[in-house]
């Protein structure tokens, strides 16, 4: 009698953008009855839906509805062929080749590969070390983002900052002045800022936001860049404190010189590995990252992959965003086609320049492309086209 060999198990663990380009490629496949993988495929996702981080500043700015920002993860699962699994990753067991997740009940998963698109969560290690004189990465990682100050509304989960954020207004509607504080130097606190100040004014013309940014705003851009954003945080007459900030209690938020009476703070202050990197044995870079090589997969664990903002590069830098999320994926989701296939993978080659879009609250946005700047209401026009098709293609 002819033994068949049995199916082999891909698991996708998290949701983020290179696991929804792969459920769009199989449901594509799907259709065309093209799909070669003989595979039993399973996603584990916290949130049968994702909110895209690059509409999130327009829709706190009112430019688009919570579904308008949504994609519907349950949905292309289905029609990928694809089993979908509410549960969150809490430990990777790679040396047995074994995940545990967490729902109402805690599950382990057999795997013979596993794909990892977990995101990353918010660095909120400034809170802890303001009263010794640790740096950031002398404070642990993990211990520090478990009992992390609940005051501080970190915007990592989405899924979370979404309901603090309808919080924040419900609250500013009954004040007569709003405070609001916004800590971080990157692209991400921008448009965060510049959107928040567009809501509370909508409001009330009394509220106000701050940008608590230490020294290095932007300090990945050109100064070209960096000196259009200023101008527009001007326009707005947004508050700008140039120091680190070092906590938050009683409603007082401190900086390095001083304590400012502030209702609400969020923390967009750059990322650190997800929990669940505290417990694997899978190799480990810098702030809590899987450590992957040019294939998107694991130096320690060859039937390990990971993308997105939960790996590191051992071989080059490689900045965590979105957009290296969604092209890494792309060469990812081949490799995982061929290490299943036994054939031979590709290298992730991350293009010299990639284009940027930053928001500014209202109908308007400044971009970059290497040292060449643009911004105008049609960049705005341009981003939003960009994102809505994003969107689209994931949810048809
Ligand atoms: C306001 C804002 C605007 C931004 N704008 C841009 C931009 O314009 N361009 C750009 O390139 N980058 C932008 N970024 C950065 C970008 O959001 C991230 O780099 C990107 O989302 C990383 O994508 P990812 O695929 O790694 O995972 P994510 O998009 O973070 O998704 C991770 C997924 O995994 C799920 N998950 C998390 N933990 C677990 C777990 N333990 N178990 C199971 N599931 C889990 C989450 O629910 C989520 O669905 C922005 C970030 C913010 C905050």
């Amino acid at each position: 009698m002819t033994k068949f060999p049995s199916k082999k198990t891909l698991l996708l663990a998290g949701a983020g953008h290179a696991h929804i380009g792969m459920l769009r490629r199989l449901s594509t496949a799907r259709l065309k009855n093209t799909d070669t993988t003989d595979t039993d495929i399973h996603l584990i996702s916290e949130q049968p839906q994702t909110i895209y981080s690059g509409m999130l500043p327009g829709w706190m700015a009112g430019h688009y509805q919570l579904h308008d920002i949504s994609i519907d993860i349950k949905s292309l699962c289905m029609r990928a062929g694809v089993r979908f699994v509410q549960q969150s990753l809490v430990q990777v067991n790679a040396v047995s080749n074994k995940v545990v997740t967490k729902g109402d009940e805690q599950t382990v998963f057999n795997y013979d590969v596993l794909s990892l698109n977990t995101g990353a969560d918010t660095d909120m290690r400034w809170l802890y070390n303001h009263n010794d004189h640790r740096s950031d990465s002398d404070v642990d990682v993990g211990a520090v983002n478990a009992h992390a100050n609940t005051d501080v509304i970190a915007i990592r989960p989405l899924s979370t900052f979404i309901t603090q954020w309808q919080r924040i207004l419900k609250d500013a509607q009954s004040s007569e002045r709003y405070q609001l504080a916004i800590i971080g130097a990157g692209a991400a606190a921008i448009e965060l800022v510049m959107a928040a100040q567009v809501a509370l004014r909508n409001i009330n013309r009394n509220h106000q936001v701050t940008l608590v940014c230490g020294e290095n705003l932007l300090s990945g851009f050109n100064s070209g860049f960096r000196q259009r954003v200023i101008k527009q945080l001007h326009r707005h007459g947004i508050t700008i404190i140039r120091e680190r900030a070092t906590d938050y209690r009683d409603g007082k938020l401190s900086t390095t010189h001083k304590s400012l009476p502030i209702n609400a703070v969020i923390a967009a202050t750059g990322v650190i590995g997800s929990a669940w990197t505290a417990s694997t044995d899978l190799e480990i870079e810098g702030d809590g990252f899987v450590a992957v090589n040019d294939k998107q997969q694991s130096v320690s664990h060859s039937n390990v992959f990971a993308v997105g903002d939960v790996a590191t590069r051992i071989d080059k830098y490689v900045a965590h965003s979105g957009v290296h999320s969604v092209h890494g994926g792309a060469v990812e989701a081949d490799n995982l086609l061929a290490y299943l296939q036994e054939s031979v993978m590709k290298s992730y080659q991350p293009k010299s320049r990639t284009l940027y879009l930053l928001s500014c609250g209202d109908k308007y946005a400044i971009g970059s492309w290497g040292n060449v700047n643009l911004q105008g209401r049609w960049v705005w026009h341009l981003k939003k086209y960009i994102d809505k098709r994003f969107i689209e293609v994931n949810k048809n």
